[in-house]
């Protein structure tokens, strides 16, 4: 089953002559382990798309289903509980809280789960080790360099049992190499069965995914499997 499934999808904002059509009839579909890059020039819908596949706005028309469940039919708490549970949310500015540690910022959105605290702080540490920053824990996010706090940022989108990753330009305020780092780590999570949608202006960073989408005006003007890329380091068994 796929994790995403997003069927004619069409999004306008405000109405009469300030109508605008952010999106036109959109198709998207993500399976468990693979990860699509979404590219277009700026207005063309890339975060209008991201923020209906995170179920944070709802689409005009069209279906939106993640892990099979049919969005539309849920009711604000099953949305709530939908996003802290299944979906991994990672932004450029990395939205990490400053007052709480890497591990505490890891393991909050299992709290607000009801996943008991000691559980939870298993758990973020686990993630925080995943991504190479087990000695980083206690630090706050003032006390990381930026790579640091995104790949903390990507550690708590995939924390617990998230299906579906959604990144909107995660590396935009990266250098490139440490760019390239996060797209690997993002690209491991993919490898334990998590569905990603990364929106990126980069194309060297777009190889990296199994799929390449092009907006424009709010259609998919075309779709690219990327030829072999750095991806293929990773290992033979992708
Ligand atoms: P991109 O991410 O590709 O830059 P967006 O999805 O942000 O594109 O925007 C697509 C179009 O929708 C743009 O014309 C933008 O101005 C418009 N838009 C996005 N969000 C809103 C909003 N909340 N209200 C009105 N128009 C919006």
């Amino acid at each position: 089953m796929s994790v995403l499934e997003m069927r004619e999808i069409t999004k306008v904002y405000g109405q009469g002559p300030s109508e605008v059509v952010a999106l036109a009839g959109v198709d998207l579909t993500v399976d468990p382990g693979s990860m699509v890059a979404v590219m277009g020039p700026s207005g063309s819908g890339k975060s209008t798309l991201l923020t209906i596949a995170g179920s944070l706005e709802s689409p005009t028309s069209g279906d939106v289903r993640v892990a099979g469940a049919d969005l539309a039919g849920m009711s604000r708490d099953e949305l709530a509980r939908l996003r802290r549970r299944s979906i991994g949310y990672v932004f450029q500015d990395f939205n990490l809280l400053p007052g709480l540690t890497a591990a505490e910022n890891v393991s909050l959105p299992l709290e607000l789960d009801g996943i008991g605290g000691r559980r939870a702080r298993q758990r973020g540490l686990e993630a925080l080790e995943l991504l190479g920053l087990a000695d980083r824990a206690g630090h706050f996010p003032d006390q990381l360099s930026g790579g640091e706090r995104q790949r903390v940022a990507i550690a708590r989108a995939v924390v617990g049992d998230r299906r579906l990753l959604l990144a909107d330009e995660p590396t935009g305020a990266l250098d490139s190499a440490t760019g390239e780092a996060v797209m690997r780590l993002m690209l491991t999570a993919c490898k334990r069965g998590v569905a990603a949608v990364v929106v990126t202006h980069d194309a060297q960073l777009a190889a990296w995914a199994d799929r390449v989408v092009f907006l424009r005006d709010g259609r998919v003007i075309d779709h690219t499997v990327p030829p072999p890329g750095p991806e293929s380091l990773l290992g033979a068994d992708r």
